[in-house]
């Protein structure tokens, strides 16, 4: 028998009609009930929260993390799988995939439609998730659903409501699940491990800022206002802005704030091509270009990055590390290693361009 830990979180897997509207309601065990367990797999379910993943908070993500930690800690178990919502589940298994060093993997799934569907595919994705949880290794964190086993890294919610709701744009699916077995393709060669922050750290505000025409500043002066540690610039087209919002980067930049560019194009990587306030003055305004990254996942870089390894005493802020100008001092030492760490994070994630796009790069180093 192979030992599966089943975390239960909520989203449309756990939800059921509430009069008017879907909210989730039912704990793992309700959700392990509606579908058959593998034969090989014997599970023990964790109810940790029970949430639609839209509401989910980085607090929540954190206690996540440390949940499968925790799983893990059990040299009995074989892998763990996560019941999580779709809405924010490639933010979550991103987060967890770049602090997961473990041999045995953590496989998160859900479902489209609701727990009380009849011809719903909560069973169906379990079933693959124990599956996949039970008998692979080395795979790090990934997403299964409707028969395919995603990498945690670029794949995103692609579909609003269609029972294939997740794909990787610049990618393909490790591995397919079918008539019961689990078949692999490549492997991906996976990155360092971060270390684990503390139980208890305060989360960093890390905030999305999307450009479109006539954008301005506005929303991004205010997420700094706010105190954001980290911003993702979701650009135009390969990563493009305007001269404004660049030099609003640069000036982020210089106050010690992680700025990576994503893109709002459904497909393929930021590069720098356009001056002008594009991704060329965004990089010399210091922002870092987010490859293949969609811009929740960019996010989750920053995120990641400024709380690797962060201890409760120094949370947050000159104050938290002491005060005075020892306080200032640590804290500027803490920002310049989580922009190390960001850009060891972008650095192992691909920045391939399509070979048609490669004469403007050519020219561009010309
Ligand atoms: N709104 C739901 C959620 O993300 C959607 C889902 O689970 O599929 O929790």
């Amino acid at each position: 028998m192979r030992h599966v830990v089943v975390i239960s979180t909520g989203g449309t897997i756990a939800s059921r009609w509430q009069g008017d509207g879907y909210a989730a309601e039912a704990a793992g065990q309700e959700v392990l009930a509606a579908g058959a367990v593998p034969e090989c797999v014997d599970v023990t379910v964790v109810d940790l929260f029970t949430v639609n993943s839209s509401r989910l908070t980085t607090d929540h993500q954190l206690r996540l993390l440390h949940a499968v930690h925790e799983a893990l800690a059990d040299p009995s178990v074989d892998g763990v799988v996560i019941t999580h919502g779709t809405d924010t589940l490639e933010e979550s298994a991103f987060f967890l995939d770049l602090f997961h060093a473990d041999r045995r993997p953590v496989v998160l799934t859900g479902a489209q439609k609701p727990l009380d569907a009849e011809d719903g595919d909560a069973a169906g994705n379990l079933y693959d998730a124990l599956l996949t949880a039970a008998t692979g290794r080395d795979i790090g964190v990934v997403i299964v659903f409707a028969g395919q086993v995603f990498a945690a890294r670029g794949t995103v919610k692609k579909h609003t409501v269609d029972a294939r709701a997740f794909g990787d744009p610049d990618g393909l699916p490790l591995g397919r699940v079918e008539f019961g077995r689990v078949t692999w393709g490549r492997r991906r060669p996976r990155a360092e491990a971060l270390p684990l922050p503390a139980p208890g750290v305060a989360p960093p505000r890390v905030d999305i800022v999307m450009h479109h025409s006539d954008g301005d500043t506005v929303l991004l002066d205010a997420s700094l206002a706010a105190g954001a540690q980290g911003v993702v610039v979701v650009g135009t087209g390969a990563g493009n802005a305007n001269p404004q919002v660049a030099a609003r980067v640069a000036a982020a930049t210089r106050d010690g704030v992680l700025v990576t560019v994503s893109t709002r194009v459904a497909a393929g990587a930021v590069a720098p091509l356009y001056t002008g306030g594009g991704a060329v003055d965004l990089v010399a305004a210091g922002a870092l270009l987010a490859g293949t990254l969609r811009p929740g996942q960019a996010r989750i870089a920053i995120l990641a990055a400024l709380l690797a390894g962060r201890s409760a005493e120094n949370a947050d802020g000159p104050d938290a590390a002491g005060g005075g100008q020892a306080g200032v001092r640590q804290d500027a030492e803490r920002r310049r290693a989580a922009g190390a760490t960001l850009r060891r994070i972008l650095d192992s994630t691909p920045q391939a361009l399509p070979a048609s796009e490669l004469y403007l790069v050519d020219r561009v180093g010309k």
